[in-house]
């Protein structure tokens, strides 16, 4: 899974690729289709879909190119092309959480980025292309009925915004490696809508990688902000996959576990999950690894709520002798050049072990 460099951009429209349409009556009550590309500054996809007569998407259906034939689709229905917007991609809505993003992926299968609902592609057109839809069907019934053609440029239909629904572009888009599929959607983590594979591990060494180059310049002072974002980074992808296991089906309270699990208390967060799901989170870690690292994540809520300076839950719950009560924390450049290999190789593992569950 590759993803972009610049992390979020900004949110903006992207406009119908544009083209005129062509609908023109046939023997027996038929009609055929046409569409011409008529612009030179962007280019443009299309597929096709079954609608019934009150404009629902019934199946996607293969354009046929000349000579070949259409295969079965179900009927009665009519045949309507789906224009994507100027950058190839359509816009598509969760039915389950009702959430957008934009794809190139149109066909079969289809997982929501957001919450991985999975159910056919027809059932995530947006309302938009669903209100083109039906004024498309009302076009085809008129051109069968009054026997001639219809043209539409879909570059002069503003009257109509039907015609040209826009789309949105989001915060991250993400290729998938393994189909290729281009998605767009708001904050940064989510699954490809093709094959359901998590983008986590793209962007997740993405950003260490970016803490990485920072710590070898960083002075003493700036340690404690590498350390913030190293956990921080560790923290949010961790608990966007713990989103993926709370929708996996398991016993309410189960469920309710892993809720609450908290990855700022890394070393029980990382033993729970072992436990109830046989993962091997400390893959590759030594034995005092991850009591190291646990501690290094209590040291950056000190800098994070306390100034840096040891209070009595510290001392209480790490049992780390080298400081007392009131003293300031310094980080050591080998404590970081230790924590972030091992950071990386637990979110290794957990994504990973996530990505295997089945
Ligand atoms: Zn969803
Ligand atoms: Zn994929």
């Amino acid at each position: 899974m590759s993803d972009s460099v610049t992390g979020l951009s900004s949110k903006k429209p992207i406009p119908h690729a544009g083209g005129k349409l062509r609908i023109k009556p046939g023997p027996n009550n038929s009609y055929q289709l046409g569409f011409e590309h008529t612009s030179s500054d962007h280019g443009m996809a299309l597929y096709q879909l079954a609608v019934s007569f009150d404009g629902r998407p019934l199946a996607v259906v293969p354009v046929g190119g000349i000579g070949s034939v259409t295969p079965p689709y179900p009927q009665p229905s009519v045949l309507a092309f789906i224009i994507s917007d100027a950058q190839q991609m359509w816009g598509r809505i969760c039915p389950q959480c009702r959430s957008y993003f934009r794809t190139n992926h149109i066909s079969g299968m289809t997982v929501c980025p957001y919450c991985t609902f999975a159910e056919d592609s027809i059932y995530f057109v947006t309302d938009p292309q669903r209100r083109y839809l039906k004024k498309y069907v009302e076009v085809v019934e008129r051109v069968i009925k009054e026997q001639r053609e219809i043209e539409i440029d879909l570059n002069e239909a503003t009257d109509s915004p039907e015609w040209t629904y826009e789309e949105r572009q989001l915060q991250h888009r993400f290729t998938c490696t393994t189909c290729d599929v281009t998605t767009d959607i708001l904050g940064e983590y989510g699954s490809c809508p093709k094959c359901g594979s998590r983008n986590s591990g793209a962007v997740f060494h993405r950003k260490l990688n970016r803490i990485a180059s920072d710590l070898i310049t960083a002075t003493q002072d700036q340690r404690p902000d590498v350390l913030n974002r190293a956990v921080s980074v560790f923290e949010a992808m961790a608990n966007d996959l713990k989103k993926i296991l709370v929708s996996i089906p398991s016993h309410a309270r189960r469920r309710g576990q892993i809720s609450s699990l908290n990855f700022q208390n890394v070393a029980p967060a990382v033993e729970q999950l072992e436990q109830w799901y046989a993962f091997d989170l400390r893959n590759g870690l030594d034995a005092g690894d991850l009591p190291f690292v646990d501690l290094m994540f209590k040291r950056r809520h000190l800098f994070t709520h306390n100034a840096g300076r040891v209070d009595e839950k510290y001392l209480r719950e790490t049992g780390d002798k080298t400081y007392e009560l009131n003293e300031a924390v310094v980080l050591t450049a080998e404590e970081m050049d230790r924590l972030l290999p091992l950071i990386r190789k637990l979110g290794a593992n957990l994504i990973t072990d996530v990505d295997g569950l089945e």
